[in-house]
């Protein structure tokens, strides 16, 4: 971000506004405690600040402070729709493009509202006024922190600006373990935890909140992992049928693509989840090293995100998508084994 473009917030944000904060749909750790830390850190400059998913999250995200606060776009869209309209700012956190807040695209795209984006996805679309885009951050989280430090605010994060903005670096960096995660990063974690963020207590809410059904269906995910070990890939099936057997709740399949990518000699794992609801199979893809799934999930099924965490969509069956990315794969065999 320009000194100008921070010269300009400030003078913005040095009077009384009505703001909006959007994540992507479906979101996770960074877009919630990102948009969250946000959040608190524009009610102590006294604005009317609201967040809008653009539909609902996990229940392990709902307990972080301000959390209650949220409105879901897709059961509250009128009154949704009215606060983007009235808005002077809308930030929009942990996208890049305006379609990936789904039904919520239109109304943010009429909006007359100053967009400031804050966002660590590659190749974002020009549709805000104000960009912060760095591809080399961990977490959005990690962003909004920068962006409260080049405001010179440090000195007003709390114990609920923490907390939030914890829960993303430690959900998009894999608990400190991905290579985004920088001698910055740890510094940043380190005066969160000053700050007041509990770390250990933050880790058991996210990641200790299991049910038996959703263990069980880790087992049975678990239980349908291939692995094509001349293309050096592992993946995952889940069908409609499996997630209804172990009641599958929003969240329960998250990070499941990672066991695949624990597998020795293995750089891509992906998994393939049947949503007959929505008719697509959501698709997760993860890499180790150079090997690209931002590139892989554009060029073949239709997302993106980053060099070794995409996502993307099918509308072939469960089995058409397997097929298809197997097929696929000699295309990347240079790739994938000069890992
Ligand atoms: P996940 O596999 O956990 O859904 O997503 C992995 C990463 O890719 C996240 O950073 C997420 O925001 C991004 N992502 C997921 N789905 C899509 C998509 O359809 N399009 C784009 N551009 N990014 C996606
Ligand atoms: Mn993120």
């Amino acid at each position: 971000m320009t000194k100008q473009a921070i010269e300009d917030i400030k003078q913005l944000l040095s009077t009384h506004k009505k703001i909006v904060i959007v994540p992507h749909k479906n979101p996770d750790g960074d877009a919630i405690g990102s948009t969250l830390g946000l959040y608190h850190y524009l009610k102590k400059g006294n604005h009317d600040v609201q967040i809008i998913t653009p539909n609902d999250y996990p229940n392990f995200l709902k307990w972080i402070p301000g959390e209650r606060s949220i409105l879901k776009h897709d059961s509250q869209t009128k009154i949704c729709n009215g606060l983007i309209k009235d808005a002077d700012i809308i930030f929009t956190l942990d996208f890049n493009a305006l379609h990936r807040s789904g039904y919520m695209e239109p109304v943010l795209a009429e909006s007359k509202a100053i967009k400031i984006m804050i966002d660590h996805h590659q190749a974002p679309d020009d549709y805000a006024k104000y960009m912060f885009s760095d591809v080399s951050m961990s977490s959005t989280c990690e962003m909004v922190y920068h962006f409260i430090d080049m405001l010179g605010d440090l000195d007003v994060i709390d114990t609920n600006i923490a907390t939030s903005l914890y829960v993303g670096i430690m959900t998009d960096t894999g608990s400190f373990r991905f290579s985004s995660t920088t001698s910055k990063t740890h510094r940043i974690i380190a005066h969160l935890i000053e700050r007041g963020a509990n770390n250990s207590q933050i880790h058991n809410n996210i990641y200790d909140s299991n049910s038996y059904k959703s263990l069980q269906l880790l087992g049975c995910a678990l239980t349908n992992l291939k692995v094509v070990p001349e293309f050096r890939t592992a993946y995952i099936t889940l069908s409609q049928e499996e997630l209804n057997k172990f009641d599958y709740k929003k969240g329960d399949t998250e990070g499941i693509v990672n066991y695949g990518l624990s597998l020795e000699n293995i750089v891509l794992a992906a998994i393939f989840i049947e949503d007959k609801q929505e008719g697509i199979i959501k698709i997760s893809l993860r890499s180790k090293g150079h090997f690209s799934v931002n590139d892989m999930s554009r060029s073949h099924f239709e997302g993106g995100g980053h060099i070794n965490a995409a996502g993307g969509k099918s509308y072939l069956s469960l089995n058409d998508t397997v097929e298809k990315f197997i097929s696929i794969l000699p295309s990347y065999n240079k790739a994938l084994n000069d890992e």
